[in-house]
């Protein structure tokens, strides 16, 4: 039977028990009631999105959720949001992810998000970072807010740095978050002299940037890291018998793995990224693109920015927005038909921790077949009690499309 299934994954949702919450999570507290029918009306269990040995980022955890075993084809980040942009990488170009940030004038990193800084203004700093110091060694590209490019180019480069990833590196002086060769060549080395010079360069520059000057925008410095080469990852057709997949997301790194997989990619317009994303536009392309899809993945970044934020009250906003604006539409909408739903985040950011976690993920699946395991809600305590067990690899994919 040709099964079809939705996906619904909150970034970065999935948190502790905080005292101030009575001993609950911030999901448990929140006001669920989409997400908890799918763990009353289904079976709960668990998934591992970051297998040990690579970076604890979202590129990893999304590729693990659909299947793509990041283990053995993870690309960097950067290669991944290239791809996304349509940027055609030579074979020996370096691609990393380049976010435009924030350090104040003690020489601390403050915010890897240059204060979520808005497209056009980080676009125009982009532009003109390109403008001085583009050229046959290196191109910067413009993405989405702080979220943008730095490629390499020629084989005197490598791929080999060791980085902090800036989110997980805030309240830290940037001394301490230098980049290192991760081997022994000299292109390693080369790349690490390069960058550590192209970041005092562009410092001064950006320092000097009328928009900096006059307040409006706060991406003082560049934050080059998960450099890699182009992405060569299987197919999600070829993967799953011929069955065909859609992604639904704002950010590049999330369509990025769509495009590298040959997935759909539906751009709804307003999806920012954030607590202001387009919501009602993005249930309705879920909705859309079920009827010419086989599994639908609807992915909502803005519970993790807030994690990452630290702001309790906004992430609980964010889990309760997630609810009522996607689950529940395209629950509603599609009642009656033969679909399997799940949801599951990408990974914990505990808000105390304001970074991402390795711990597995809870998972709830709905649909025809399977039988309500007792599970009455949603949440990171009573997944794990559920009758789904500990699932990882291809294990989710295929069975919510009914393959073997
Ligand atoms: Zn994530």
């Amino acid at each position: 039977m040709n099964q079809k299934a939705v996906i619904f994954l909150p970034d970065g949702m999935a948190d502790d028990q905080l005292p101030e919450l009575g001993g609950r999570t911030p999901l448990e507290a929140a006001n669920t009631p989409a997400m908890d029918s799918i763990a009353r009306n289904g079976i709960n269990g668990t998934f591992l999105t970051l297998p040990e040995g690579l970076p604890t980022s979202s590129d990893v955890a999304n590729m693990s959720v659909l299947g793509f075993r990041p283990e053995l084809n993870y690309p960097g980040r950067g290669p991944i949001e290239a791809v996304s942009q349509g940027i055609e990488l030579a074979d020996d170009d370096v691609a990393f992810r380049c976010n435009l940030v924030y350090v104040s004038p003690d020489g601390v990193l403050r915010d890897y998000s240059a204060g979520h800084i808005a497209n056009d203004v980080s676009r125009q700093l982009m532009t003109d970072l390109q403008q001085e110091f583009g050229g046959a060694d290196l191109t910067f590209y413009p993405g989405v807010s702080y979220r943008n490019l730095l490629v390499l180019h020629g084989r005197k480069f490598s791929k080999a740095i060791n980085y902090f990833k800036p989110d997980s590196s805030q309240d830290i002086p940037v001394d301490e978050l230098q980049p290192s060769p991760a081997d022994d060549s000299k292109e390693a080395a080369y790349t690490v002299e390069f960058l550590k010079e192209l970041d005092r360069k562009t410092a001064a520059f950006l320092a000097k940037h009328p928009l900096n000057v006059s307040g409006k925008a706060s991406g003082n410095r560049i934050w080059p890291w998960s450099p890699g080469h182009k992405p060569n990852i299987r197919s999600f057709s070829e993967l799953y018998s011929g069955r065909t997949g859609a992604v639904i997301s704002a950010v590049d790194v999330i369509k990025g793995i769509g495009k590298c997989a040959k997935m759909s990619v539906i751009e709804v317009p307003g999806a920012t990224g954030f607590i202001d994303t387009n919501y009602e536009g993005k249930a309705a392309a879920a909705i859309e693109a079920l009827k010419t899809h086989d599994l639908v993945y609807v992915h909502v970044e803005a519970t993790d920015e807030c994690s990452h934020i630290g702001d309790l009250k906004l992430k609980m906003r964010a889990i309760e927005d997630f609810d009522s604006r996607i689950v529940a539409p395209v629950l509603a909408a599609l009642k009656g038909q033969p679909i399997n739903f799940a949801v599951l985040p990408d990974h914990p950011v505990p808000i105390k921790l304001r970074k991402h976690t390795t711990t597995p993920v809870p998972l709830a699946v709905a649909g025809p077949g399977f039988a309500p395991d007792g599970v009455n809600s949603f949440s990171e305590t009573l997944a794990p009690t559920g009758k789904l067990g500990f699932l990882k690899g291809e294990a989710l994919v295929r069975l919510l499309l009914g393959l073997k």
